[in-house]
């Protein structure tokens, strides 16, 4: 049974936790009827609130402990012990009822997210109707976290719808995302297609480019042929000169001159 509770408010305390935004250590605000409880039932309040809650730290208002000094002399340990715990202060001077006091801080949406421990049902009743309240008591020397109110579950299932409907923008988003990656990849696939057309293109070019190289030196010789016909006549003669013998074949007149020379060269060391 033990275990099974354990495991039912640790659920309770996580639903706060995500569709409240409560985070550990949780806040307890306690009620002077608790204390008394918890004392005359000879509970610790702060071992078994963290058995049933979690890691979490006592609050009590000012008032709340004027209500435990109001409660009569048998009751200073109650005084005592609440003076131990954090003090969570009002603004109420002179002190009002605790439980009044209580219901003020929390107004009708409990923006500070605290769990309240207290004993009075009409005022537990009340917050059962605020949502998002974990409601804690004393029943037969036993703590109770209560279940979830259906104030509480409502907006928990608001949350998941919310979070349905999230998921639902996201799929959009997935699937723009995904025409978008559709998008690229269409013109990845046409660049392979270049790739693969630059493929075939390339070995025509280089073997184009061969006889471009062999094309610009002719062009150029030219060029340099027609500066030469343009600046002066006797170049001019001399390439007539030089191309007449290349037609006849130049080639093999300046061969023999070459071999001339070097014979001559080579003919002297030897002579
Ligand atoms: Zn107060």
């Amino acid at each position: 049974m033990r275990a099974k509770r354990a495991k039912q408010y640790k659920k309770a305390m996580n639903i706060y936790k995500n569709a409240y935004g409560f985070r550990e250590p949780f806040q307890i605000l306690v009620g002077s009827d608790f204390v008394l409880e918890c004392l005359q039932s000879k509970i610790s309040i702060i071992e078994q609130l963290t058995k049933t809650v979690g890691h979490m730290k006592v609050l009590i208002t000012n008032c709340s402990i004027q209500d435990l000094r109001n409660s009569g002399e048998s009751n200073i340990g109650a005084v005592v012990l609440a003076r131990k715990f954090e003090k969570r202060r009002c603004t109420h001077t002179p002190t009002i009822s605790g439980h009044q006091c209580i219901e003020e801080i929390i107004g009708d949406e409990n923006k500070f997210n605290y769990c309240i421990a207290i004993q009075d049902s009409t005022v537990r009743s009340k917050f059962r109707n605020i949502p998002g309240i974990p409601l804690l008591h004393i029943n037969r020397s036993i703590m109770i976290l209560e279940p979830t109110s259906k104030a509480s579950m409502f907006r928990v299932k608001q949350v998941e719808q919310e979070k349905i409907s999230i998921s639902k923008e996201e799929k959009l988003r997935l699937k723009k995302d995904l025409k978008d990656a559709d998008g690229p990849s269409a013109p990845k696939s046409s660049l392979n297609k270049r790739k693969k057309r630059k493929g075939p293109k390339e070995p025509n070019p280089l073997s184009i480019k061969k006889p471009k190289k062999s094309s610009t030196s002719i062009t150029k010789n030219p060029t340099t042929n027609i500066n030469t016909h343009s600046d002066n006549t006797a170049p001019s003669l001399d390439r007539d000169k030089q191309s007449s013998p290349n037609v006849d074949g130049s080639d093999i007149s300046n061969k023999p001159k070459r071999k001339r020379k070097r014979k001559s060269k080579n003919a002297q060391p030897l002579e």
